[in-house]
């Protein structure tokens, strides 16, 4: 462990880069000299070639993944006032666009063991009023989907999956089975760097197998526009540059290797602390395999930010995903919740850490994090 553990990052896209420099090099050349900055060439091409990776009928792609969130609830004709149900224990930005829309979130308990919505909690959130259940495939696993929807369909519910986390997880339920995110009537996802698959700037899309959706979708984020300048519904702008689709097409090459590579620091992870009483590895869920956009681990009788500031000094970076739930934040707070509420997400939020998840961790910087998280729960006996 001495020069071989060079700085490790949370997530390192310079390595990334370094191994694909040549060919990302002039795919974006060749990208600046076409001059076809926006909807060129690249972003078609990128769009079958992820309808085909992820066997889905139709692919939208957008400026981001927050928008991707938005055009879906936008195109499925969401009206203010209208409830969508959301996971407590996320990343803001689905709350955000069911906000922003007018839409009404309410929030739904964490599973502890995979982070994901619980669809035990879900019959008790629905109400007249409720149009949408919105599950978010956590760190990289999916939700149990088989359940949700049930669920959504006994109560004729949309489902949108946010799959900006679970990019190229397989789900394998007994009554439904595909690419994650393409189980619901969309799903959507994100191509912000850190991502699974990201591209060198913001990138986003959706997915749907329903013709008239991805129609809707398409005007959406084309401001409305079906025939050019005449616009039959309201919309906004939201494309994917050339540059970051050629990018993309890439690494799509390589998402399946880089998705492994994740799994064998993952398993890694897993045999370092299996008997370490303090941790709880993470949960694999049988229906779906894992693709670790993080690998996040449950303390237990351990001050998880002393552990935190710990490994800091040893150069090892770790992250806490999320410090504050949903219902917790200052911009979310609502009569409707009080702290307690969720008892689960409450928990996770104070006990989970995070540590480096990338696809260029060696067995070096593997040892040097698992030994440094070790030895920091020696010293507190
Ligand atoms: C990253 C992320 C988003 C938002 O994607 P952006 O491209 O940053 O807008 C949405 N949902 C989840 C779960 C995410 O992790």
């Amino acid at each position: 462990m001495t020069e071989a553990t060079k700085q490790i990052q949370m997530v390192d896209l310079v390595a990334q880069y370094e191994s694909m420099k040549a060919e990302i090099d002039q795919a974006i050349l060749n990208v600046v000299q076409s001059s076809a900055y926006i909807n060129g060439p690249e972003v078609r091409d990128f769009q079958s070639e992820l309808e085909a990776y992820l066997g889905v009928k139709h692919v939208i792609p957008c400026a981001n993944g927050t928008d991707a969130l938005q055009i879906a609830m936008m195109a499925l004709g969401l009206k203010p006032g209208d409830e969508v149900i959301a996971p407590s224990f996320t990343f803001v930005a689905t709350a955000e666009v069911i906000a922003l829309l007018g839409l009404t979130p309410v929030l739904v308990d964490a599973d502890p063991h995979t982070f994901n919505l619980d669809p035990a909690c879900l019959e008790a959130a629905i109400t007249p009023k409720t149009k949408a259940i919105v599950p978010v495939h956590l760190f990289g696993q999916c939700a149990n989907m088989d359940e949700i929807m049930d669920i959504a369909r006994k109560h004729n519910l949309y489902v949108v999956e946010d799959t900006a986390q679970a990019i190229g997880a397989d789900y394998c339920g007994a009554k439904y089975s595909g690419k994650a995110g393409t189980i619901g009537e969309f799903g959507t996802t994100s191509f912000f760097p850190s991502k699974n698959l990201g591209c060198y700037g913001d990138g986003g899309a959706l997915f749907t197998n329903d013709d008239k959706l991805a129609e809707n979708a398409r005007y959406i984020a084309n401001h409305g526009m079906k025939v050019r300048y005449y616009h039959d519904m309201i919309g906004v702008n939201s494309r994917l540059d050339s540059i970051q689709a050629a990018v993309l097409r890439i690494k799509l090459r390589r998402l399946s290797d880089y998705n492994a590579a994740r799994n064998k620091a993952a398993a890694y992870y897993d045999s370092a602390f299996a008997d370490v009483a303090e941790l709880s590895t993470p949960a694999r869920a049988p229906w779906s395999t894992h693709v670790f956009h993080q690998y996040t681990l449950v303390t237990h009788g351990i001050d998880r930010d002393a552990l935190r500031d710990y490994l800091a000094e040893k150069g090892v970076p770790a992250m806490v995903y999320y410090p504050v739930p949903l219902h917790m934040q200052k911009a979310y707070k609502d009569p409707r919740y009080n702290e307690g509420d969720f008892p689960h997400t409450e928990q996770l939020s104070a006990a989970v850490i995070s540590l480096p998840m990338h696809t260029e961790l060696t067995e070096d910087q593997l040892a040097l994090i698992t030994h440094s998280v070790k030895e920091f729960i020696r010293n507190q006996q």
